[in-house]
């Protein structure tokens, strides 16, 4: 097992020297975006300073090298994951992108009025809206897994949903605005004994919990760089081979083809029939060190490491006067969403922004599960690999001048 030292990982972060005004950056937002470590900034530096190329059309040095490492991705994510084969790992633009294309190509192809897709209260709009935007074009309906008041899904409900109809579930595996670790693989069982093909949301999960699709037997499964160390503006679908071989391709351009006539166009193999276009050829190389970085420092050790900032938070955090925890799933991941009586989450964000403080307020794209945790927006707190008890005991102080100030 590698060594876990905090102080080194805070080292590997340039961001994490920045003043705000004036103060120590204490960066609390990661489940909208996380920092990146050196080696993933420099590999974006050293392509567009050394070496700027194109992928899969030069026979040039620089081309063929761009083209080694935007592979060495792919093949990378392949073993992170544990997927069979290279070929279902897609890249795309991120998880939103990547649901997206299953809803463009295996919706529209498979899917017909009468069908059924279940999502679950706590979604992400990202899991919401393009199944109801192909439900506008095909008529199937969407059914929603109820959660409990702690943000757990509801098991029994999810089993009662389930039937004949039901072609698609597409489930959240770590739940942005609550935390909530999903009980994926038991569901994903679920659906294929009903013989429903499974969509993991896995925005949240890549970085902070052990992956394995094959053990998991998910047919898709999303994600997004930027949420794991890696850059914005990229990501991946996997999908299980046989599928994206029935899929239609999803965008039609350069790279997705194999012969192009005006009468007749055939499409490349996989995975290529779906990347039309030049892609993130920069941010895709960035994720093979995301990744190993990842690697470098050992999931376990990161999951274990949160978990205990998870607990120090939710326990200092009872010291605030009328905070209450939205979100307190019996498994859950090192996010702290909350509710403070008589302060509206704006004004707390405001505030402790002026301590240097970075923390998000809002709905967190998730308006259907305010509704349902009867709340309009909350205050999150999420944390990541290179915080520290210190980070949460500032913050901690910061609210407590916010209980004095705004009462
Ligand atoms: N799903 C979840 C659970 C998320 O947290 C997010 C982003 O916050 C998304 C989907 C969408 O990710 P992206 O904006 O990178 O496409």
């Amino acid at each position: 097992m590698s060594e876990f030292n905090i102080n080194t990982i805070v080292k590997d972060f340039p961001t994490l020297e920045t003043k705000i005004y004036g103060k120590r950056l204490i960066y609390l937002d990661n489940a909208a975006t996380n920092l990146k470590p050196r080696s993933v900034i420099n590999s974006i530096h050293e392509y567009y300073s050394q070496g700027t190329s194109n992928v899969h059309r030069g026979l040039h040095y620089l081309s063929e090298k761009a083209t080694d490492k935007y592979e060495m991705t792919r093949d990378k994510i392949k073993s992170f994951i544990n997927a069979r084969d290279r070929k279902e790992i897609i890249f795309t633009k991120g998880t939103t992108d990547s649901i997206n294309l299953v809803a463009a190509t295996y919706g529209l192809e498979f899917l017909k009025e009468g069908d059924e897709i279940l999502v679950s209260e706590m979604e992400h709009h990202s899991n919401i809206v393009p199944w109801q935007l192909l439900a506008k074009k095909t008529g199937i309906k969407i059914k929603v897994i109820p959660i409990n008041d702690e943000g757990e899904i509801l098991l029994e409900e999810y089993e009662a949903l389930l039937n004949e109809k039901t072609k698609l579930v597409s489930v959240v595996y770590i739940s942005n605005a609550l935390g909530t670790i999903n009980p994926i693989k038991k569901m994903i069982e679920m659906a294929h004994q009903k013989g429903a093909k499974f969509l993991v949301d896995a925005a949240q999960a890549m970085a902070h919990t052990k992956i394995d699709v094959q053990d998991l037997d998910a047919d898709f499964l999303a994600f997004s760089a930027h949420k794991m160390l890696g850059p914005t503006g990229v990501g991946a679908l996997y999908a299980k081979e046989e599928l994206l071989e029935q899929m239609p391709p999803y965008q039609g351009g350069g790279d997705m083809i194999d012969v192009v006539s005006f009468e007749k166009t055939t499409f490349n193999d996989l995975p290529y029939k779906f990347e039309a276009g030049t892609p993130n050829i920069s941010g895709v190389i960035a994720l093979f060190h995301a990744i190993e970085y990842l690697e470098k420092i050992g999931l376990e050790n990161i999951i274990s490491y949160e978990d205990e900032l998870l607990q120090y938070g939710t326990k200092r955090l009872q010291e605030i006067d009328g905070l209450k925890i939205i979100g307190i799933a019996k498994k859950k991941t090192s996010i702290l969403s909350f509710a403070i009586k008589d302060i509206h989450p704006h004004d707390l964000a405001t505030f402790t922004d002026k301590f240097g403080i970075a923390i998000r307020t809002g709905h967190h794209c998730a308006q259907p599960l305010m509704k349902r945790m009867g709340v309009v927006a909350t205050t999150r707190a999420s944390l990541s690999l290179y915080n520290t008890k210190k980070d949460i005991d500032e913050l901690i102080y910061a609210l407590k001048k916010a209980e004095e100030i705004f009462r």
